[in-house]
């Protein structure tokens, strides 16, 4: 643990990067409606890229704050302080602590063994791949101020730690690899995915261009333009790749959208999947305080109530389907993730009452009435049930058929 000074002595900021008493092993993924994985491998507790939007520690480590706080010097006096007060320091400190696990060779292989077991009872929309990370970034770099010998240990520890988990999955599974990171060290790594052919795809999250709404949203990672030199040095060494288009901000519009999606189009990603913020636990209260420091104004309107995000969040999907479309992104290759939220028809019903109110000055009735349930029944629920469906939308995997999916586009409004 150590005290960030250079963060201003108004904010001295405390990190907390160290190794825990948790081995790295395979473990089923818990991910609904993605089509991602079958399995995760995570490396770590915590992450240091920090992003402001983040759903980890609302799903994964607030729920070891307690656990984590009984290992001696590991976690700041303040920090508990916080979770005494009422407060998830897990979530509060997002960004600031980075818990590798340990490395243990055998337990690694007797988990890859299970997974091996156990991957054919899977949904096939996993691809029989195992995910690194789901709840962390397998490329983050962990720098202690003051300790380079520490900062050396640590880094070096995860990177064996990744190498060796691929090396293992590689030569003694036949189980599929899916790498998500936001971070160009993955460089380092190619020459092992190099060994994988059609057995990995590579992928980045890039949910902007604009490095100040970066620096909003993903505060710690590596900026864009890093992210798609990195993309690019990997279709130079011919490893396959997809690009994780999430989540987009309220913050760009159609134009700024439409740039991404060509600039990503480029590469020839063999999925682009995407998802707009879903709102968990205190991501808001992260936005607003990361771009309050930076003196940007967020759009946060759009999360002040269940309603107004409903509307972002089907605005989003049209949109990137809609210039998907437009810029003849191949089919099959877009992959929408829509929340479980959005499948309510109740919520649908309340955003639409919104909107009669706010656009026409009236009740949800009469003509506005029918013509919300008609789009319910016709577009919104089919689409949102073709994406939540595993045994349909499997996303793409390459030396596999490409899936012919749904023609969304027949049933989303223009
Ligand atoms: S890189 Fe992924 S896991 Fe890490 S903070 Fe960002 S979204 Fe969360």
């Amino acid at each position: 643990m150590y005290n960030d000074n250079n963060a201003g002595p108004a904010r001295a900021t405390q990190k907390s990067f160290d190794i825990i008493p948790s081995k790295t092993v395979i473990a089923e993924s818990n991910f609904q409606h993605k089509s991602l994985c079958c399995f995760s491998c995570n490396i770590a507790t915590g992450c240091c890229h920090g992003c402001s939007f983040c759903y980890v520690p609302e799903t994964a480590t607030i729920k070891q704050e307690a656990r984590l706080e009984n290992i001696l010097g590991l976690i700041p006096e303040a920090w508990k302080e916080e979770r005494l007060a009422g407060n998830h320091w897990g979530d509060t400190q997002w960004g600031n602590y980075s818990f590798l696990r340990e490395w243990d060779e055998d337990e690694f292989k007797k988990s890859l063994k299970a997974a091996s077991r156990k991957v054919d009872s899977l949904p096939s929309d996993g691809n029989r791949a195992v995910m690194f990370c789901t709840t962390t970034d397998p490329y983050q770099t962990l720098a202690i101020r003051g300790n380079p010998g520490k900062t050396t240990i640590l880094n070096s520890h995860r990177r064996n730690m990744v190498r060796r988990s691929l090396e293992m999955i590689r030569d003694f599974s036949d189980l599929n690899v899916r790498i998500l990171t936001r971070s160009p060290l993955a460089v380092e790594d190619f020459d092992i995915y190099k060994t994988f052919g059609d057995r990995l795809l590579f992928g980045m999250s890039i949910p902007t261009l604009d490095p100040h709404w970066s620096s909003v949203y993903e505060p710690h990672a590596p900026g864009p333009q890093a992210k798609l030199r990195t993309l690019e040095k990997a279709v130079e060494a011919g490893v396959n790749i997809y690009v994780a288009l999430a989540p987009t901000i309220p913050d760009e519009g159609e134009s700024e959208l439409r740039e991404t999606i060509r600039t990503l189009r480029k590469f020839n990603p063999v999925t682009l999947f995407h998802e707009p913020i879903n709102l968990r636990a205190e991501n808001l209260e992260r936005i607003e305080t990361r771009a309050r420091i930076l003196g940007r104004d967020v759009r946060s309107q759009v999360f002040q109530s269940r309603e107004n995000w409903r509307e972002y969040a089907f605005g989003q999907f049209d949109m990137v389907e809609r210039i998907c479309q437009e810029l003849s992104v191949p089919q099959g290759v877009l992959h929408q993730w829509p929340d479980k939220d959005l499948a309510s028809k109740g919520g649908f019903m309340k955003m639409k009452q919104m909107q009669a109110h706010r656009d026409h000055g009236s009740r949800l009735e009469g003509d506005l009435r029918e013509a919300a349930e008609r789009e319910w029944h016709n577009q919104r629920i089919p689409w949102i049930q073709y994406w939540h469906n595993t045994a349909e939308r499997i996303s793409a995997w390459p030396g596999k058929n490409r899936v012919v999916q749904h023609q969304t586009a027949e049933i989303l409004p223009a």
